[in-house]
């Protein structure tokens, strides 16, 4: 990999031994859901469009989505968390906002230079097994 780039928020995520939160698949995590499809808007740094578009299924989901920032250190949102509350709620669909929760600094983060600006449009559908 590149010598400048920075450790996004699922390196570190992967990286780091959390006891409290297992790193098993979506689907594994949560076999009530059925379907999930989950599109994210980011703008910012590192967007050559007006607007990045990604979308996302239950089968290549992560626990986080990475900022496209590359000055950006451990960029990106936990969509972990998001997905999680829903299933607790049994909401089918959602709809937020989320600032990118890196900064912009050195390659392994030591330094700071400044907040990152990038933002997340998010929406999320989910279906539930009876
Ligand atoms: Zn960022």
């Amino acid at each position: 990999m590149p010598a400048n780039k920075r450790d996004k928020a699922s390196d570190v995520f992967n990286s780091t031994n959390y006891a409290f939160c297992s790193k098993v698949s979506f689907s594994e995590a949560f076999p009530q859901i059925k379907n999930m499809r989950v599109e994210v808007e980011e703008d910012g740094e590192g967007v050559y469009e007006l607007s990045k578009r990604q979308v996302f299924y239950k089968e290549n989901m992560g626990e986080f989505i990475n900022c496209s920032n590359s000055r950006c250190y451990n960029g990106g949102f936990n969509i972990g968390s998001i997905i999680r509350n829903m299933v607790e709620s049994k909401r089918t669909e959602f709809e937020t906002d989320r600032r990118c929760q890196g900064y912009e600094g050195s390659p392994k983060g030591k330094k700071r230079y400044g907040p990152c600006f990038n933002s997340f449009h998010i929406k999320v559908q989910i279906t539930y097994n009876e």
